[in-house]
């Protein structure tokens, strides 16, 4: 299929890096489950191939199909969004610098902090959506600032644009994080990143059944790099994994748009709920950067979060009560998830940090999946009367 820039998001996801086999005119990408390729001679390969950590005919479908949706020249692949992640890291030296966002995902923080930061790679937290703080956090000693937006699990929203200019105007390489917002919801390649990353795990896989990650860029420098390492280090997808990913591309723009529909519905619910005290949701004009949101995004995402009325134990007992929203880590996929950061996945961010991010314990956090609304919109109402019931909040 020949797909090119004038083709929407929705065509381009489906037939993007992707053409009917040549030997046999099968209409989708085979699993080409080999590690090896047979040569003519020695040194003389029959097609492009030589071994599979290096390339291989399904890996290079979906490589150039996420690309393609991102807006890049180059994709690659890897075995998980952290494996993507550290790759990056490994482009610096020991003695350079990197500015982080405040609020990412916590294997991304425990990455540089306990890892990278044993290599003599030095991590400053920065929060991005103050741009001043970027600005006075710059020396000539940073070398990559990395960000997500929207973040985990506050969901603040950062202008990449104008941290693009600053990364430009010295010399920084700016990666962002797009796994919340999907390639589309927001493509940071266009608004000046260098470097977009993707745990493939979340919504673009959105069937919760492979990890995996990426990495798309506009720079051939950047893209020779990153593929000598990926080739270097070896930490490639399965074939049998690129294949589930090419089969969950061809529906990421129809699941995205049932993703926004729901969770702006879901949020309107519980903004208006007693039992809730405050909901984050960029859709939402109470969304410290509801603007910024409209401006950077054509929707909002699947992912809400929200303070209950309650503690502790309230919160507890609304996620042992929803029976459609599963307690689980993880988001992204077609089912409804709800997870308690404080507990769950940010038990490793220090207490004092948690509380600055406003990540409290009474804070739930939503990924809404692309089930009925009106079934999703129920079970949480029940969970959370549920979990109020005899607290000091239903009285009120
Ligand atoms: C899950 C996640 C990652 C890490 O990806 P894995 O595939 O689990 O390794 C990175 N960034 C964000 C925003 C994530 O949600």
């Amino acid at each position: 299929m020949h797909v090119n820039d004038s083709h929407q998001f929705g065509t381009r996801a489906i037939h993007a890096g992707q053409q009917p086999d040549p030997s046999t005119g099968a209409i989708m990408t085979p699993i080409y489950q080999t590690s090896t390729f047979v040569q003519r001679s020695p040194g003389e390969i029959i097609g492009e191939y030589d071994y599979s950590r290096a390339a291989n005919p399904t890996r290079d479908a979906l490589e150039a199909n996420l690309a393609n949706l991102e807006g890049a020249k180059h994709g690659l692949c890897f075995s998980s969004g952290v494996a993507a992640t550290g790759v990056v890291l490994h482009m610096l030296s020991a003695g350079d610098k990197v500015l982080l966002g405040d609020d990412v995902y916590g294997g991304t923080n425990r990455l540089f902090h306990r890892v990278f930061a044993q290599l003599g790679i030095e991590t400053v937290m920065v929060d991005m959506t103050n741009l001043d703080e970027v600005k006075n956090a710059v020396d000539d000693r940073v070398k990559l600032i990395w960000l997500e937006t929207p973040t985990n699990p506050t969901l603040k929203i950062t202008d990449i644009e104008a941290v693009s200019k600053i990364a430009k105007s010295n010399n920084i390489i700016l990666a962002v994080d797009n796994t919340f917002a999907t390639p589309y919801l927001q493509n940071p390649l266009t608004l000046g990143a260098d470097i977009v990353c993707h745990s493939t795990t979340k919504y673009i896989g959105g069937h919760s059944d492979s990890i995996g990650g990426a990495l798309l860029t506009n720079n051939d420098e950047i893209h020779q790099k990153l593929k000598f390492i990926q080739l270097s280090e070896g930490a490639v997808p399965g074939i049998m994994e690129c294949f589930l990913l090419l089969r969950s591309t061809k529906t990421l723009h129809v699941r995205m748009q049932r993703h926004c529909e729901n969770a702006a519905k879901v949020a309107a619910f519980l903004d208006n709920h007693d039992g809730v005290e405050r909901v984050i949701y960029p859709g939402l004009e109470s969304h410290p950067q509801h603007e910024l949101a409209k401006k950077q995004m054509p929707g909002f995402g699947g992912m809400i979060t929200m303070y209950l009325r309650g503690g502790i134990e309230e919160s507890r007992t609304m996620l042992e009560t929803t029976k459609l929203f599963a307690c689980a880590e993880s988001l992204g996929g077609v089912e409804s998830l709800i997870e308690h950061p404080a507990i769950m996945t940010h038990a490793s961010v220090p207490a004092d940090q948690r509380e600055k991010l406003g990540i409290d314990d009474n804070l739930v956090r939503l990924s809404v999946g692309i089930e009925d609304v009106t079934d999703l919109i129920a079970d949480l109402d029940h969970a959370i009367s549920t979990a109020l019931k005899g607290s000091k909040a239903s009285a009120s």
